[in-house]
């Protein structure tokens, strides 16, 4: 399938590791051009050098805080610099702590906000303006199944995940005349460290093993397994291509048939 991807540039946020690493792979082995960030910059170089070993990619690595504006403005405009533009954002993060909602604070609540709602809005923001002069970009943020239908225990990504979806809506309305195609993923449980760290807190307040955690979450799925970073960056990737050129204001769920509704 030609993707159409040769020579485009894309950022992916947060991908040191997971499904953000597995994307940044998919769009280095499509001839992209790539910006990637996370906090850790050992990791992140790491990273960033064995994709262009691997691929022959050019990596442009940063490591900063996605929740930090100033930062992902001068991330934006250090990718422009060196690419001349930029075709294709994926606006990811780590995902915020499991909980009840009477075990939440105040802190964390808003700390939700700014790594997993405001996080999209800043790089939204700082990418749309270069996209518009191309007259083409792809927008794609990373959520999660809960934007469909929630988990358990999972309160803070239950309800700060939704504002993504209706951001996602409204730029996909507003600039689609541009070019800009905006939509939405979510991943189900998929077999990365934060779903390890999810089964150990479940582990922890169910009392059961991990390992019975993660058969019981593979059993409710269609498909009887976990996800694979892979898969969700495979889709990410075909979001981003040409092969996807009437998709806009969507969410895809890949999550192996996890969701239950219609
Ligand atoms: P992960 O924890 O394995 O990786 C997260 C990546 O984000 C790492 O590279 C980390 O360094 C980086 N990161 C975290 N916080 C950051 C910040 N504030 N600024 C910059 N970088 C940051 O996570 P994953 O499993 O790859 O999941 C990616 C996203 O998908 C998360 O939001 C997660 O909650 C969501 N998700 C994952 C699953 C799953 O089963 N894995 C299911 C549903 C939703």
């Amino acid at each position: 399938m030609e993707t159409g991807l040769q020579n485009r540039v894309a950022i992916v946020a947060a991908s040191s590791q997971g499904i953000g690493r597995a994307t940044a792979e998919g769009f280095a082995a499509e001839g992209c051009g790539l910006a990637i960030c996370a906090r850790k910059r050992e990791a992140l170089n790491a990273v960033a050098e064995k994709i262009r070993s691997q691929y022959g990619a050019e990596v442009m690595a940063e490591a900063f805080d996605v929740a930090d504006a100033g930062a992902v403005r001068d991330f934006v405009n250090s990718v422009v610099g060196r690419f001349g533009g930029v075709d294709i954002c994926v606006t990811n993060a780590g995902g915020p702590p499991a909980k009840g909602f009477l075990a939440t604070t105040i802190e964390e609540w808003k700390r939700a906000v700014e790594v997993n709602f405001m996080s999209a809005v800043y790089f939204a923001h700082e990418v749309i303006p270069h996209m518009q002069k191309k007259k083409w970009g792809r927008i794609i943020t990373v959520t999660s199944i809960t934007t469909k239908q929630p988990v358990a225990d999972l309160v803070y990504s239950n309800a700060v995940r939704a504002a993504v979806v209706g951001l996602v809506k409204s730029l996909a309305n507003e600039f689609g005349k541009d070019g800009i195609l905006v939509n939405n993923v979510g991943p189900g449980f998929t077999a990365t460290d934060r779903l390890k760290e999810l089964a150990r807190s479940r582990s922890a307040s169910s009392g059961k093993s991990e390992e019975e955690i993660f058969d019981g979450w593979a059993a409710d799925t269609a498909l009887k397994r976990l996800g694979e970073p892979r898969e969700l960056a495979d889709t990410i990737v075909w979001l981003a291509s040409e092969r996807a050129s009437y998709i806009t204001g969507q969410t895809v769920l890949v999550d192996g048939g996890l969701y239950k509704g219609l």
